[in-house]
This record gives structure tokens, C-alpha cells and sequence, in this order.
């Protein structure tokens, strides 16, 4: 069994000399304990008085997906896209192991820094940024932002004429993502020139090129294209004389399965065939989902139950508007388990028991806050626990206070394995 360990000095080992602590309650287990051994582990150590609903970041994974991401994209630096999940804890680890980050406000990016991270390694990510904003990363020394109009490039030219630009390009749509990210940003092949060129007026340097295929579900072929699209850019700049480019910047889409091994390849493979004679060029990624998604468990409790035939309806402590936002979407396979905290606590399977079909409410009152329609769920009974897989990307990041259910993200566990070291590798 895991055991719980709350003494700072702990806490501060795993983070090693790196200055930045981690208040959580943190969890010390063997490589192979499961995600539930640990929970069941919270919840007897901590039963009755823990809190509901808590995640737990498990950091094997966050250093698994760090390996996973040197050994298939060894030539792409990753920046994290802090929008996926801006969890501190998750940040630190990821500093640690040697990640850049990609910002898209203030306030991200001052989180980054409270963790020693040095400006150099944040890219401001965001093609439209207040002034003030923009003033802001000019005073704390990030110098690299994206663009994709002209008006961008007279408030940078305004307020940091130093910013280096990378310009944003509208890869081809695909339909098969979820959250298409071309209807707000990127610019048109046919917009590219003048927009180079206001640059170059404005004395502003551009020394890139990014995208973003889209979140969730993007064809992984979509790279191909846009890596191609980006390459035209690279040409037209040299054309007009302008100063080489140096920047591809593939941007996120990439998810954790096994899709990731057929990203890479046509990433690598795209490279290859239109950036051969590139000698400085720079490639980096902006990962969101890769590696927060499948980092996190969330586990909620059962606070409420009704009976209507066969069907079963329940309330949980934590719904859409908290960290569970992500459930209504097609594209995400709800994974969940449930457990019982009785003299002992067993994990309920859907394989031994009767299942009922089953709807499961969250908190607020509103009725669209509705977290499971129709699931097959063995019958559940008042402060069982359900647990949810895969709860780390655009999960609690997305939460609203709306009805006062403000505190659903408040306690994370962080879960490490000793024989794990975190450390800087080579990415940075
Ligand atoms: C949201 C976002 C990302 C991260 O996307 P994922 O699909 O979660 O990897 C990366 N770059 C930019 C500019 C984004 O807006």
C-alpha cells in the first residue's frame, strides 16, 4: 500500500533543489501501485474528514510522457500549453523535467515565473493581447509572442518593440477536431506578405512560423499540411528579404495514446521532406493535452440518490461547471470506477454486479449539469466515491463558481514514485 506523507522536507525532495515547494499533500508509492491503490489509500488515511472531491496528479505519468516525447520528437522542444491546466504542481514538474512553456496571459505567465523559470523559456502564445499585457511581458522579459494581424503589430511596436514575432498561419481545417482553434486565430496564405511586411516596417523581427491543427481528435496527417503551409511562409520571407526564419512552431493537438506515435512520424517525416535545408532551424511544440490529460484522476462522492424503476439517479459533489466541463463533449470516453468505503473499501466493478442504467447529476442547479446520461453503473449507495480517468486536460481549468461550487480543484494529491527522479533532461 501507498503511504501518505504531508512533512514539507518530503514535498521538497521531490522537487529537488529547484526552490519551488509544493503545499499538497503529496503520496509516496512503488512504481507499480495503481492510480486506485492510491486513492483507496487517501481515502482510508484521510476518511472522514477528507474533503470531496480531490484530484490526485500522478507524476509517473508526467515523466513517462516526458520520455515518450524525447524518444519520438527528439529534434521538437516542447513548450506546455499552461491553458490545459494551469496546476502548479504539474508546472513545477514539468520545469523540472525541462519543459518550456507557452503563455497566453499575464497571469500564466507569472505563475511560470513564481517557479524560477526563466522568461527565455516562455513563448507568449496569444495572437491578440491587451496593451497592457503586452507592456507586462515587456517588463518581465518574455520576448518571443505570436501574431496574425497588423493591429498586433503596431501595439508591439508600441509597447515592446524588442518582441521577436512568430507569425500564426490558418493550417487547413479539420473537421474531425473538436475545438478547432482557425476560426479565431491564423492567417491566410494571401494575408501572409502584408503582414511580413507591416513587421518589417515596424522594425519588428519575424523570426517564425506556428499553428495549431486543432484540439482533440485532429487528424494526425494534419501536420503534413501545415508543416507544408509553413514552409511556403519561410519562402515568401525570403523573398521579400526579409530575414531568415528560424522558428517552426508545430503548436498542440498531439493526445497521449497511441496516436502520438503516428503524430510523430508525420511530423518527423514532414520535416524531413520541406525543412532538409533549414541548417538553424528551431522546431517547437506546444503540448497541452499530452501531458495533462491522462496525469489526473479526479474523485467524487456520491451525495445524493433517487430510484425510478430501473433507473438510477444520482448527485455527485462535482459536475460541468467544476472540473468535469470535459464530459460533454463527443470526443472524450468517460472512464470511471466505483468504489465503496464501508469496514473496507472495495472497488465495485461493473463485471461482478447488476448494473443499472444510470444518470449522474452535478452539484449546481442547473439541470444541464448533468455529468453521466444512461451509464451503466452498479448500484451505487450515498458517500461511495466514483472516480474519474483522465480528468487533467481542459478539466478544472475550465471550472466557473456559478452556484458558489467554487472549491472543486482546491485538493490536488500529488502522487510520485521514489524510485522516479525528476529531473532536468535534455530538453530545455
Ligand atoms: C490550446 C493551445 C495549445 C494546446 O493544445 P492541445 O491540443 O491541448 O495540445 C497549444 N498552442 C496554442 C496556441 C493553444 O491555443
Amino acid at each position: 500500500m501507498p503511504t501518505l506523507v504531508t512533512e514539507e522536507s518530503q514535498i521538497t525532495n521531490i522537487f529537488g533543489t529547484s526552490g519551488f515547494k509544493c503545499k499538497k499533500l503529496v503520496t509516496t508509492l512503488s512504481s507499480e501501485a495503481t492510480i486506485f491503490d492510491i486513492i483507496q489509500s487517501i481515502i482510508k488515511t484521510k476518511q472522514p474528514e477528507i474533503d470531496s472531491p480531490f484530484s490526485v496528479l500522478d507524476l509517473r505519468v508526467v515523466i513517462n510522457q516526458m520520455k515518450k516525447w524525447t524518444t519520438n520528437l527528439p529534434t521538437v522542444k516542447p513548450f506546455y500549453a499552461v491553458k490545459c491546466n494551469p496546476n502548479i504542481s504539474l508546472l513545477g514538474a514539468l520545469a523540472l523535467l525541462g519543459a518550456n512553456f507557452d503563455c497566453a496571459s499575464p497571469v500564466e505567465i507569472e505563475s511560470v515565473l513564481s517557479l524560477g523559470v526563466s522568461p527565455e523559456r516562455i513563448i507568449y502564445a496569444n495572437p491578440c493581447k491587451s496593451e497592457s499585457h503586452i507592456k507586462y511581458a515587456a517588463s518581465v522579459g518574455v520576448n518571443v509572442t505570436t501574431f496574425d494581424t497588423v493591429g498586433e503589430v503596431e501595439k508591439i511596436k508600441m509597447w515592446h518593440p524588442n518582441c521577436e514575432l512568430v507569425l500564426r498561419i490558418k493550417p487547413e481545417e479539420d473537421n474531425r477536431a473538436q475545438f478547432g482553434l482557425g476560426l479565431k486565430f491564423g492567417a491566410l496564405l494571401n494575408e501572409v506578405p502584408e503582414l511580413l511586411k507591416a513587421a518589417d516596417e515596424a522594425g519588428l523581427k519575424v523570426t517564425g512560423v506556428s499553428f495549431h491543427i486543432g484540439s482533440a481528435g485532429a487528424s494526425t496527417q494534419a501536420y503534413r499540411g501545415a508543416i507544408l503551409l509553413a514552409k511556403t511562409v519561410f519562402e515568401t520571407a525570403s523573398h521579400l528579404g526579409m530575414p531568415k526564419m528560424k522558428i517552426l512552431n508545430i503548436g498542440g493537438g498531439f493526445t497521449p495514446g497511441s496516436k502520438f506515435d503516428e503524430a510523430s512520424l508525420n511530423i518527423n517525416e514532414a520535416i524531413k521532406s520541406y525543412f532538409e535545408n533549414e541548417e538553424d532551424l528551431v522546431v517547437i511544440g506546444e503540448p497541452g493535452t499530452y501531458f495533462a490529460e491522462t496525469a489526473f484522476t479526479l474523485a467524487t462522492k456520491v451525495i445524493g440518490k433517487r430510484v425510478r424503476g430501473e433507473l438510477r439517479e444520482y448527485w455527485i459533489d462535482d459536475g460541468i461547471h467544476g472540473s468535469l466541463g470535459n464530459v460533454v463533449y463527443d470526443y472524450f470516453i468517460i472512464t470511471c470506477s466505483t468504489f465503496r468505503f464501508g469496514s473496507k473499501l472495495e472497488n465495485v466493478t461493473c463485471k461482478d454486479t447488476k448494473t443499472y442504467p444510470s444518470t449522474v447529476f452535478g452539484p449546481t442547479l442547473d439541470s444541464t449539469d448533468t455529468v453521466l446520461k444512461e451509464y451503466e453503473l452498479p448500484e451505487l449507495e450515498m458517500n461511495d466515491w466514483l472516480v474519474f480517468s483522465n480528468m487533467g486536460a481542459y478539466t478544472s481549468s475550465l471550472g466557473t463558481n456559478f452556484n458558489g461550487f467554487s472549491s472543486y480543484a482546491k485538493n490536488v494529491y500529488i502522487a510520485y514514485s521514489s524510485d522516479q527522479v525528476l529531473s532536468q533532461e535534455n530538453n530545455s
